[in-house]
């Protein structure tokens, strides 16, 4: 029988081809963005506009249009990334990464708590630009504070659900032809989400809150 999927940043890049893959294998797939564009739409997916997870209304916007259906996996996707240096620092930017990238994915996590089960699956899209132990080039300071603290977060939840059954992956797409790369990178979205799919696919409860690149290596904290 095919899954029940709740996936945030729904409309384009990553989000849009996880979206894609799960209708065409049968699941069926809530897809959550801020405006719906005509590929999403066209998806066979259930659209839930007006969700911006930077905001607790926008998160409520999803958690009304869903009720108590049960959900098993929440995938965690939308993001942003801008950029600060020493020399430009910008701090309400950092704010807005943090708002979205960290604060999101939990708001979300937890609005939709009591919809998820034993066995149900939550992913979060993190970045190696979260890495401490990986970060050789520095500056990017609100993105890598930012999925830092979603790594954190994810580990916390990892714990906190292995009681109820459910089990968490904090992951790293690679780096992906999409806007926020500016169209650079190795992969296709196609290929990252296919990636994606399959690490949430392998996820378990004995591996749960596990870093990994979407090729299935485990990334240091
Ligand atoms: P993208 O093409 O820029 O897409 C970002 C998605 O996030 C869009 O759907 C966007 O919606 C949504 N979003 C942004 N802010 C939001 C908010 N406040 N509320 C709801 N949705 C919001 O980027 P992408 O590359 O697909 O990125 C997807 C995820 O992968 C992000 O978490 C990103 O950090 C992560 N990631 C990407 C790469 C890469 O190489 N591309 C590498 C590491 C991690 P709108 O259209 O409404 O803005």
């Amino acid at each position: 029988m095919g899954k029940t999927i709740v996936i945030t940043g729904a409309n384009r890049g990553i989000g849009l081809a996880m979206v894609q893959q799960w209708c065409t294998s049968g699941d069926t797939v809530f897809a959550a963005c801020r405006q719906p564009s005509q590929a999403l739409l066209d998806s066979g997916a259930k659209v839930i506009d007006g969700v911006d997870v930077g905001t607790p209304d926008g998160v409520m916007n999803l958690k009304s249009a869903l009720g108590n259906t049960p959900v098993d996996v929440l995938y965690n996707n939308a993001g942003i990334m801008c950029s600060e240096t020493v020399d430009a620092m910008d701090f309400e930017q950092i704010r807005e990464q943090f708002e979205t990238n960290t604060l999101g994915p939990l708001r979300v996590t937890m609005a939709l708590l009591e919809n998820l089960h034993e066995g149900s699956k939550v992913g979060l899209m993190t970045s190696r630009m979260g890495s401490i132990a990986d970060n050789t080039s520095g500056a990017k300071y609100g993105y890598r504070i930012s999925k830092a603290g979603l790594n954190a977060a994810g580990k916390s939840l990892a714990v906190d659900l292995h009681g109820r059954g459910i089990a968490v992956a904090i992951l790293h797409p690679g780096w992906v032809q999409t806007d926020m790369t500016g169209q650079s990178g190795n992969l296709t979205v196609d290929e990252a989400a296919s990636n994606l799919i399959a690490r949430m696919d392998a996820l378990t409860l004995e591996n749960s809150g596990t870093f990994w690149h979407s090729d299935g290596s485990a990334l240091p904290w």
